[in-house]
């Protein structure tokens, strides 16, 4: 594959030949590992220029051959400098093991988080939050409406601090992940696995920073909200930093017990709102540049065209360009403004009166279990999307009106029983798996928020 690699350097990111002759030619590979190409520079005086100017090239040509993402480094024949290399690299795999520990999305940084004067507050906020934990503001409640970086915010917070402090142990999890946790807890040790509560409380309460997110679904049942106020006190009582979301402000959830609710207006409340025109376009621009779209040339009122219309929902406003991209891909299309309306017309629909239909549900299912849709269509049998498969059936039966051999059409060509059997599956499954209920729930009333 290398000579494929190096081809495609020439072709694409050398502005001449001698230039390739001279700093690309002569390299080869030095060593693969699970995550980084190592290169060897034969000219060690060259490696800076190198370095500097082919480091991202060399990183989507590898991409591109191999289907993988790939981290490059250069090294010489010089030891001292493939080992600095090295223990680089083991370091970062050591951070990288303690953000999934931690349950963060490796994409959700500061650095990747655009600043706008529709968040600039809560972004101050979180910057001060994440430089000294449970010093300045505790806790720290970050609210807003759906798709405008609530999660991505928290997770920044999150990374920075491990970033700056390994040694701090740091959760983030979902009110539903809380939520579920718990029932089966208490579950358990009805079982006589009295283990079981403690276990849950060793989790949640030996955090120097716990992240819960959309906190406005814990709702309901007394025993969650109970949980988490002693929870809450635990960690508050000694200086650990909480950091909660939700879709509305503490005095607006109904559904919050007043204790929490005066607790959660402790510290410091910061909402973020929709992005204004300017903020929009500098996400688009920020996106094309984190997804290196910029070899597709998109013209400037191409993404005026988009930033225009998707106004409200920044995860929308990814999903236009994605699907712009898709479509100039499969079509072999210039990316133009008629083909930005064609693909776009599904995204800007009136979010007033929305209807609920089987595709509504389709992808609300699909971000919820971050199971992609054409997976929930295809053929796949194991469990990571057989249960939110059948979860799709269910919704649409008992939350629209279409029939069931439609349903298995909508599904990628299910047949009827495997459909009916999908609903009463789930059907008779919620009646004592209440975790599922509960997941159920949620997944309801983000399909239906009012
Ligand atoms: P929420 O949790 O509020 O529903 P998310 O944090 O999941 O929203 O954000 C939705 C998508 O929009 C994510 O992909 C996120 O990276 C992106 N996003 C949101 N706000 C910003 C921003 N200010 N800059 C860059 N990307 C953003
Ligand atoms: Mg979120």
């Amino acid at each position: 594959k290398w000579n494929e690699i190096l081809q495609k350097m020439k072709v694409e990111y050398c502005s001449s030949t001698t230039a390739y002759n001279a700093w690309i030619a002569p390299l080869t590979v030095y060593e693969v590992t699970d995550d980084t190409v190592f290169i060897f520079v034969a000219l060690k005086p060259s490696i800076e220029h190198i370095e500097e100017k082919y480091i991202l090239p060399f990183r989507v040509c590898v991409a591109e051959v191999t289907g993988k993402e790939y981290d490059i480094a250069f090294v010489t024949e010089d030891n001292a400098y493939i080992k600095e290399k090295k223990e680089f690299i083991a370091k970062k795999n050591q951070t990288n093991a303690l953000f999934e520990q931690a349950n963060l999305n490796p994409k959700y940084t500061f650095d990747t988080f655009v600043v706008g004067s529709n968040n600039n507050f809560a972004h101050a906020a979180s910057v001060a939050v994440a430089e000294s934990p449970g010093e300045v503001y505790n806790p720290l409640f970050i609210y807003g409406g759906v798709g405008l970086g609530k999660t991505h915010l928290m997770h920044s917070i999150a990374h920075h601090i491990l970033q700056n402090d390994p040694g701090k142990k740091v959760l983030y999890v979902t009110s539903e992940t809380f939520t579920n946790e718990l029932i089966d807890a208490l579950k358990q040790g009805k079982k006589s696995n009295e283990m079981a509560m403690t276990t849950f409380r060793e989790k949640y309460r030996t955090n120097d920073v716990l992240l819960i997110d959309d906190i406005q679904f814990i709702i309901g049942k007394e025993s969650t909200q109970e949980e988490f106020f002693h929870t809450f006190n635990h960690l508050h009582v000694s200086g650990k930093q909480i950091i909660i979301s939700s879709d509305k402000p503490p005095k607006d959830i109904e559904t919050l017990e007043a204790r929490l609710r005066t607790r959660f207006e402790w510290g410091l409340i910061a909402d973020i709102q929709s992005p204004n025109y300017e903020t929009r376009m500098a996400i688009l621009r920020k996106k094309e540049e984190l997804d290196n779209l910029q070899r597709y040339h998109i013209p400037d009122e191409v993404m005026q065209y988009i930033a225009n219309n998707v106004k409200s929902n920044i995860r929308e406003l990814e999903g236009s360009l994605n699907k712009l991209i898709a479509l100039a891909n499969l079509e072999n299309k210039e990316i133009d403004i008629p083909l930005t309306a064609e693909a776009l017309k599904d995204i800007i629909s009136p979010d007033e009166n929305r209807v609920v239909t089987p595709e509504l549900i389709m992808d609300v299912v699909s971000e919820h279990f971050n199971v992609p849709v054409t997976e929930l269509k295809g053929k796949k049998r194991n469990s990571e999307i057989v249960l939110p498969r059948q979860i799709v059936m269910y919704l649409c039966r008992t939350m629209t009106d279409t029939p069931l051999k439609t349903v298995g059409i909508i599904l990628g060509g299910k047949d009827h029983a495997s459909v009916s059997h999908g609903v009463n599956k789930i059907t008779n499954q919620i009646k004592t798996d209440e975790a599922l209920s509960n997941t159920i729930n949620i997944i309801k009333k983000k399909i239906n928020p009012i």
